[in-house]
């Protein structure tokens, strides 16, 4: 079974905080003890081709807990999004459970908010009515579907868009709009693949503070992958980095940054020394996958 391994002095456990660093520095729930809500256990991936079987994702551990905003790190084609979409139940692992809160995932649930990097809004539907979609779906009245989507996309800055229809929104209003569908929904946890990454560099980095702003308030429990060292720290309060092809987890580190955060941060001490480390983990695997390195046994 893979194992979540720690090579770094001041990380101890996955979750935990490190030696002198977040705690007491203001992270949401680190006065409390947190539960682990989303337990990944030997998880694995193969996908079958014409040319044989392709192994995505060796067996992978890992533990989500209660208001973690866990970020994926790797590089492209390292299983990130194999990941994330066996938690979302849109594909079944070749081995190992994924619980939810003790439950066994066997498919989508409402309990799980996706936000992709397509767009991904109904284009016949107008903003309003595509957040009030899951709500409709669930059963809930009307007016309380209005009530509830008006105060997410209150919260995104689209409160004067409700009657546009998607194709008459920028990509970030788009993901903006994705973002509050998926919260209006009150996922359990909230799941994110790329979703900044079809966007320019300047909305990307609006987008990053609105979802950590969001996050502060909300307190919501976020898994998000990205290949962005800096998205990775920044938004974080760990970072998992993936290997290269076959995908596993090689590290999972605690981001030493309190809470709430601002862009100044990014040029602080404790931040350079993390995407520096972060740096070398990364480019060791891009040099793997190129076959610059040996693969790891
Ligand atoms: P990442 O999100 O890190 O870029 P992915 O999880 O998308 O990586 O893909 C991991 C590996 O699994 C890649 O080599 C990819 O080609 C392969 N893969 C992903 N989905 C499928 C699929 N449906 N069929 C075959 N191979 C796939």
């Amino acid at each position: 079974m893979g194992k979540v391994v720690s090579p770094h002095a001041w990380h101890s456990a996955p979750g935990a905080a490190p030696q002198g660093g977040l705690r007491g520095l203001g992270r949401p729930g680190a006065a409390h003890e947190k539960m682990s809500i989303l337990q990944v256990s030997g998880v694995a991936k193969s996908f079958a081709g014409r040319g044989g079987e392709t192994v995505a994702l060796q067996a992978t551990d890992l533990l989500v807990q209660e208001n973690d905003f866990i970020t994926i790190l790797g590089p492209s084609g390292c299983g990130k999004s194999t990941l994330l979409r066996m938690v979302a139940g849109l594909d079944t692992p070749s081995g190992g459970v994924i619980t939810l809160d003790g439950r066994p995932v066997r498919g989508p649930g409402a309990d799980r908010g996706m936000v992709f990097q397509s767009y991904t809004l109904f284009p016949w539907l107008t903003v309003l009515q595509n957040v009030c979609f899951g709500l409709r779906e669930k059963g809930m009245p009307a007016a309380q579907q209005k009530e509830t989507a008006r105060h997410f996309l209150a919260k995104v800055g689209l409160k004067d868009f409700e009657n546009h229809f998607p194709k008459q929104l920028s990509g970030g209003m788009q993901q903006r709009t994705a973002l509050a569908r998926a919260l209006a929904n009150n996922p359990r946890i909230l799941l994110m693949d790329e979703p900044f990454g079809a966007l320019d560099h300047q909305t990307r980095e609006l987008m990053q503070e609105l979802l950590l702003g969001i996050w502060e308030e909300e307190r919501k429990t976020v898994l998000f992958v990205t290949h962005d060292i800096d998205e990775s720290i920044f938004m974080g309060n760990r970072v998992v980095v993936m290997s290269a092809r076959p995908g596993r987890i090689k590290c999972d580190l605690p981001v030493p940054l309190p809470h709430p955060r601002h862009y100044a941060m990014k040029t602080t001490p404790p931040f350079a020394e993390l995407k520096a480390r972060l740096t070398e983990e990364i480019r060791i695997e891009v040099r793997r996958a190129a076959g610059l390195e040996p693969a790891l046994g």
